[in-house]
């Protein structure tokens, strides 16, 4: 005890005591060496204070108060004040498309178990297939606009969602890894949603862990051979192009290769049974002596290659998952000030009110950080750690979110029509794809100790 509390002393000392007595003295010094801003007025800051404290006379009393916002339940931080018009734009677009031409059909597609590949054209048409990919007929835009498009169709359904991340993601592992004739030929047509692509990185003894695959690819003259099972593979049953994680026969080393269903030996099961994400296409990669040209690999070797395309996908998830728990407020929300138990509506009460403030609260800070990660990414200052944080928390908060507007809507919230338990079904899935939650805990964890906690430690210090 006592060791623990002089190693903690140092930390819980004060630094240096700076005279407080002194602040506005400084202030005022560092305003005054400060050059005047761009539109000629300095900077007005909450520490106005400082100029008036000792000697100015008190200026008229509203300039001179705080002044306040109006607060808006659905966007609390006024977090459209950091949007640019062309993203508003974006969004409200995509708005427009989501709710006119996904929303009406999206209970009986899950219910059908289908997705409808004409979806796909209409995505391309709009140009919001991969649209953070700069060129090659992709749309170019910020990282932000990105976000605000998938959280626009996850609104509708995480199966809408994943059909528009995975092109995303196939078309960013080709713009990142690819060389240029790799980029000219299959970047396009995906964009235009004429392809359809998916990603295989998963295998069915693999997923959390994808540097034990088994999936091989051997080098055979001019072509490689690849042979293995990826599963869990969005899009897999419909796709034209895929992108397949496999081990070198001759070194190990884990390569990317973009395969067409053309160059033979592939087939695609769908997977069937599933409770989440059944308005989307999802199955298996099984490849037996698929021959890919030497000229269809992508310039990376390990697990770099498919860790830094899931960055960017899973940059999407976290926006898109803020989508999914915006839509269960604001239904519950409609639902409770409708619906009336003990004589008055459900809204009335203590309990629904915490459950819908705790959801306002948790999406409000959600959609901050999000936005906060973007910028950064735009600018080149984002980190897979930070996209550990949102991707996790903004999928864990979406499903607890989720679960609790399901709870508010009595039986009718286990009801496809109403919706919710369609999204709390999904939210089960994005909190597991792209690294659950606790996965991405551990990226977290070793970010915070140094130490890698991925391998759990047996007895004697080794591999269990
Ligand atoms: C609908 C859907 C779509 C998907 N789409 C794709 C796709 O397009 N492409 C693709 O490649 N994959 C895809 N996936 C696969 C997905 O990424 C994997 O399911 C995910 O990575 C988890 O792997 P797993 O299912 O094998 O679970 P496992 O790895 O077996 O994990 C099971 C549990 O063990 C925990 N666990 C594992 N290791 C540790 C550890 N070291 N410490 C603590 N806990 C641990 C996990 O957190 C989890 O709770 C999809 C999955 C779903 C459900």
């Amino acid at each position: 005890m006592s060791f623990a509390l002089r190693t903690l002393t140092p930390l819980l000392a004060p630094s240096s005591a700076a005279p407080l007595a002194s602040l506005a003295g400084r202030v005022r010094q560092h305003r005054a060496s400060r050059p005047e801003s761009a539109s000629g007025r300095r900077h007005e800051s909450s520490a106005r204070w400082a100029e008036d404290t000792d000697t100015a006379p008190l200026a008229r009393k509203e300039d001179y108060l705080p002044k306040w916002g109006s607060f808006e339940w659905k966007d609390p931080f006024n977090t459209e004040s950091l949007l640019t018009e062309e993203e508003k734009m974006i969004r409200d677009s995509v708005r427009e498309y989501a709710q006119a031409k996904l929303m009406p059909g999206v209970v009986q597609a899950s219910r059908d178990y289908h997705f409808d590949r004409n979806i796909y054209h209409e995505m391309g048409e709009l140009g919001i297939l991969g649209a953070n990919v700069k060129g090659y007929g992709a749309a170019g835009v910020s990282s932000i606009a990105y976000g605000l498009i998938a959280r626009e169709v996850e609104k509708v359904d995480s199966s809408y969602r994943s059909a528009l991340s995975v092109p995303a993601l196939v078309m960013n592992a080709i713009y990142q890894f690819g060389p240029e004739h790799l980029r000219k030929k299959y970047i396009p047509p995906i964009a235009r949603g004429e392809h359809v692509a998916a990603f295989g990185l998963t295998e069915p003894d693999h997923g959390s862990d994808p540097s034990s695959m088994k999936s091989t690819a051997r080098l055979d003259g001019d072509h490689w051979v690849l042979n293995g099972t990826k599963t869990w593979i969005t899009n897999s049953p419909i796709a034209d192009t895929f992108i397949v994680w496999a081990k070198g026969t001759h070194d190990g080393k884990i390569r990317g290769f973009v395969l067409e269903r053309g160059f033979g030996g592939i087939s695609t099961p769908k997977i069937m049974g599933k409770y989440a994400i059944r308005a989307g296409s999802t199955g298996f990669i099984i490849m037996e002596d698929v021959r890919v040209p030497l000229s269809n690999v992508l310039d990376v070797i390990g697990l770099k290659g498919p860790f830094g395309c899931l960055n960017h996908a899973r940059y999407g998830i976290s926006w898109g998952a803020l989508g999914s728990a915006e839509f269960c407020l604001q239904y519950t929300r409609e639902y409770v000030l409708q619906r009336k138990q003990f004589g008055v509506p459900l809204g009335s009460f203590q309990l629904v009110q915490k459950k819908l403030a705790d959801a306002m609260s948790e999406i409000a800070l959600g959609v901050l950080a999000t936005i906060q990660v973007g910028r950064l990414k735009d600018r080149g200052l984002a980190t897979p750690e930070m996209i550990s944080i949102i991707k996790r928390n903004n999928a864990t908060k979406a499903l607890a979110i989720a679960r609790d507007c399901r709870d508010i809507l009595g039986g009718n919230g286990v009801i496809d029509e109403y919706h919710i338990i369609r999204h709390v079904n999904n939210l089960e899935a994005v909190n597991t794809y792209e690294g659950t939650q606790d996965i991405h805990a551990l990226v977290l964890g070793r970010a915070i100790t140094d130490i890698s906690a991925f391998h759990a430690i047996g007895p004697k210090g080794g591999k269990v």
